[in-house]
């Protein structure tokens, strides 16, 4: 009876993960547990096969019923790892789709080779189903991109942390220190990101002001933007100054690990 009870308690959870983490997952889990009750441990199979079957194959094709599309991948393009394909969390709404094509090929022309690399955006279905833990995020019209850095002086596409988010290009000695002020205020999830980071690598990597000022500029310009959010402190650094640049504010979570962009 216990084990039951356990075992009922651990499929509870699971389907709840799967939801916060992919959407869909969680009800496929659901619909695998009640349909191959009977087959043992091989419905974790089965379950993986209809989970892949329908991420690149049936949600595609559902989501622009709910006015959502996937990210089109290119040369100009793509997520900061498979994870963010995988579980769904590369959806939004075609003007997104339009607005980060164009800016993308605007940074190419300016910097030949050079990619336009996103973290979460949102899930294919629902509107007000937000993506954990990115309350914002629940419309479609919302999408995390990370900074570019250089390595030596020349430009790089890779990243300083595995998941993209977490490491952070804190403020120097001579400007305003936005994480402190809404820590000391009692903001203690300000700075939670710094756990998020999966493993951080390419330590050699450095910010790079003049390409990350060009990249905000170029979506900055774009009509169809709305807000972009940065920490007040690179806004400062980069001399940035726009009526859609914004500040957040310490209920969020601290920009200078990646910039936020919501269009219209
Ligand atoms: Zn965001």
């Amino acid at each position: 009876m216990l084990v039951k009870v356990l075992k009922l308690f651990l499929h509870i959870v699971l389907i709840l993960l799967l939801t916060a983490i992919t959407q869909v997952g969680g009800l496929l889990y659901l619909c695998c547990l009640l349909i191959f009750r009977k087959k043992g441990k091989y419905k974790y199979l089965y379950f993986a096969g209809i989970y892949l079957f329908f991420t690149f194959l049936v949600v595609p094709w559902l989501a622009p019923l709910n006015g959502r599309e996937r990210i089109e991948n290119s040369d100009t393009i793509r997520p900061c790892n498979y994870f963010y394909v995988l579980a769904n969390r590369n959806y939004v709404s075609p003007q997104m789709n339009e607005t980060l094509q164009t800016v993308s090929h605007q940074l190419n022309l300016t910097y030949p080779g050079l990619e336009l690399v996103y973290l979460d955006a949102n899930f294919p279905f629902f509107d007000g189903f937000p993506l954990p833990p990115h309350l914002s995020h629940s419309d479609g019209k919302k999408i995390d991109i990370n900074f570019i850095y250089q390595k030596e002086g020349t430009l790089s596409n890779k990243k300083p942390s595995l998941s993209g988010y977490g490491v952070y290009e804190a403020p120097k000695s001579n400007e305003w220190d936005q994480p402190s002020h809404c820590e000391e205020k009692g903001h203690w999830q300000y700075s939670f990101p710094q756990f998020l980071t999966f493993g951080t690598w390419n330590e050699e990597l450095q910010f790079a002001d003049a390409a990350t000022k060009d990249l905000l500029n170029t979506m900055l310009r774009h009509p169809n933007t709305q807000k972009v959010f940065i920490e007040p402190h690179l806004k400062q650094r980069l001399r940035l100054e726009h009526k859609r640049l914004r500040y957040h504010g310490c209920q969020a979570v601290r920009h200078d690990d990646h910039i936020h962009l919501q269009v219209h």
